[in-house]
């Protein structure tokens, strides 16, 4: 008789909440479409494309692109399904079950999510109340628990805030294990504190990025990891062997040979989300409707609010969505007339809603 085993039999898929929201600002995606010269020039390169042939297992021109883009050897670069095949991976093969992973709470959820999916021991050491972290407590408990691997991502998502490169780097060299730093945001902050440029001397490195947030590509599914030769090495003998269908890496080496639009967009969603940043924060000064708009190294606004449950709600009647994490909102930049409009929705409901 076939058995299933316990922890697959309680386990259930996620549930797809259909948005249909006419304003989208709860998933941190890019709010701007490639332009069309980039979809035609797409569409020729599948339109090339030997469709009977199997992948290139490696995605070299992919890698290749991704590479010159951000000035790291292809040599340290394995492509995947989007960063989060990349932590499914790390987490499955670099790991034992009962083995130990820290995380840094809150944090990305799919961290803890494929820990416990691969029974490994989740130690969450929280962020301090501001959400910034304290690194010391970090290494602190990593060693305490003998941690086998470290994953956060930086700058933070959900809290929108950074983490010091230098402070990144005293933890690297602090821990025997696996540090695995996801920079799905750095774009929006500052390559300056990447630590893509150290994996070649730190040997318990590994740096994910993805094509979803800044590069505009969320539809297509394309993430990096960076790492030393012998992680690279790894990474590529046990991922599926054709993991990266060739549709997806033809989209994604297209779109590495536009590198000026790459960065020139990438600045435009940083001024965007400034203006909307210092909106929400002129918002709060007259209604008082948060206790506070954090400071954001990432694609959107932070805010602390202790009625982000009846915000969020009334948003949605507004047909807008957001992401609540009940104590506090987070907001996607959306194009400026979204923006204007989360504005003035939000200022009715501050009239709504006693404070
Ligand atoms: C959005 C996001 C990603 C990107 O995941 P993909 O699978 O590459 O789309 C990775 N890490 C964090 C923290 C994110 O917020």
């Amino acid at each position: 008789m076939y058995v299933l085993k316990e922890r697959l039999a309680k386990l259930n898929p996620p549930v797809p909440v259909p948005n249909h929201c006419r304003i989208r600002l709860d998933a941190n995606e890019s709010y701007k479409n490639l332009p069309d010269y980039m979809i035609e020039e797409i569409q020729r390169m599948v339109g090339g494309i030997e469709f009977n042939r199997y992948p290139d297992p490696f995605s070299a021109d992919l890698c290749k692109g991704f590479a010159e883009y951000y000035g790291v050897d292809p040599n340290c670069v394995v492509a995947g399904n989007g960063s989060d095949e990349l932590i499914s991976i790390i987490n499955a093969n670099f790991l034992d079950p009962g083995e130990k992973m820290v995380v840094i709470a809150p944090d990305f959820a799919m961290y803890q999510f494929y820990g416990e999916l691969n029974e490994q021991d989740i130690v969450a050491v929280p962020k301090n109340p501001d959400f910034t972290v304290d690194m010391d407590r970090v290494i602190a408990a990593a060693r305490e628990a003998n941690a086998n691997l470290i994953c956060f991502s930086n700058p933070c998502n959900p809290t929108s805030l950074g983490i010091d490169k230098s402070d990144v780097l005293r933890l690297t060299e602090s821990v025997d294990s696996l540090v695995v730093v996801d920079e799905a945001y750095m774009d929006f902050w500052d390559e300056g504190q990447s630590m893509m440029d150290q994996v070649k001397s730190h040997n318990n490195l590994i740096v994910l990025r993805t094509c979803s947030k800044a590069l505009g590509l969320a539809a297509v599914r394309i993430g990096f990891a960076v790492a030393d030769e012998t992680l690279t090495r790894v990474l590529k003998s046990v991922k599926p062997a054709f993991n990266m269908n060739t549709v997806a890496q033809t989209i994604g080496t297209a779109l590495f040979k536009y590198p000026d639009h790459l960065r020139a967009n990438t600045m435009e969603i940083i001024e965007e989300r400034d203006r909307l940043k210092k909106a929400l924060a002129e918002l709060n000064e007259k209604t008082g409707l948060f206790e506070e708009v954090l400071d954001s190294k990432n694609n959107f606004v932070v805010v602390r609010t202790l009625q982000a449950d009846a915000i969020c709600e009334k948003l949605r009647e507004r047909s807008i969505s957001v992401s609540n994490h009940h104590s506090f909102i987070r907001i996607t930049v959306g194009r400026d007339w979204e923006n204007r409009e989360l504005a003035e929705a939000l200022a009715e409901i501050a009239n709504e809603i006693k404070l």
